[in-house]
């Protein structure tokens, strides 16, 4: 991996963000006050805008940037949250000018334990890390058997998706949503959606095309 393939990503997540709008709106409207879909697609517009400063650094310095760019941009819970994300990413992944498949996953996994520290939540609390945590345990194990993209990619986001599924039946102890209590059952927690419309985005772009 190096930074073109993360401001690929970055594209292909705008996209399917932008694609996914009147969804992520109305699940924050129903559970939250509204602008997680904004917050989102303004944090996905300061990454792409950043396209040429990214470009000549190394991963780990672009993953850093790019966490510095959105705690000052996105608003909300999630703006630290996803900010901390990629800081974390970034300190990783230091030292490591292409890191491989492996390297990518443990730098991952470091960035979710980031956001579980800031925002004190874990598992079955309804929120992002729902789909962030077991995805990206799935892909630690996955990167560490040596599997190969097509299986990885379709594991990863049969994983996201049903993560994701499973917040409808969640109440949720974090997050504006837990103000509702039992009303909020029946409705998907908007940062598992978006985080699972970001995992599909990135294993589509991973698998275009791709045998291997
Ligand atoms: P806000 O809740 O401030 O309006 P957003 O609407 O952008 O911010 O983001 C809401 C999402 O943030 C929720 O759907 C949930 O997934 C996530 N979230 C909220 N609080 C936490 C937390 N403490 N830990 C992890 N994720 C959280
Ligand atoms: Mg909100």
């Amino acid at each position: 991996m190096n930074t073109h393939d993360i401001v690929s990503a970055a594209e292909a997540v705008q996209a399917a963000i932008i694609a996914n709008e009147e969804h992520i709106e109305s699940l924050d409207r129903a559970i939250g006050d509204g602008d997680h879909f904004i917050n989102v697609r303004r944090g996905c517009e300061a990454i792409v805008a950043l396209r040429s400063d990214l470009l000549p650094l190394a991963p780990s310095e672009a993953f850093k940037r790019i966490g510095m760019k959105l705690l000052s941009t996105i608003g909300g819970a999630s703006g630290p949250l996803i900010g901390s994300f990629f800081i974390s990413m970034g300190k990783a992944l230091e030292g490591l000018p292409e890191p491989d498949a492996r390297q990518f996953a443990h730098a991952l996994a470091a960035g979710v334990d980031a956001i579980k520290t800031r925002g004190k939540a874990d598992v079955g609390e309804k929120t992002m890390l729902d789909v962030l945590i077991p995805t990206s345990r799935l892909l630690l194990r996955l990167a560490g058997e040596g599997s190969d993209r097509g299986t990885l990619c379709a594991k990863l986001k049969a994983e996201a998706e049903s993560n994701m599924l499973a917040t409808r039946d969640m109440i949720a102890t974090k997050g504006r949503a837990h103000f509702l209590g039992e009303r909020a059952l029946g409705h998907i927690d908007p940062g598992a959606k978006t985080s699972q419309v970001a995992v599909f985005a990135v294993c589509d772009l991973l698998t275009v095309g791709a045998t291997s």
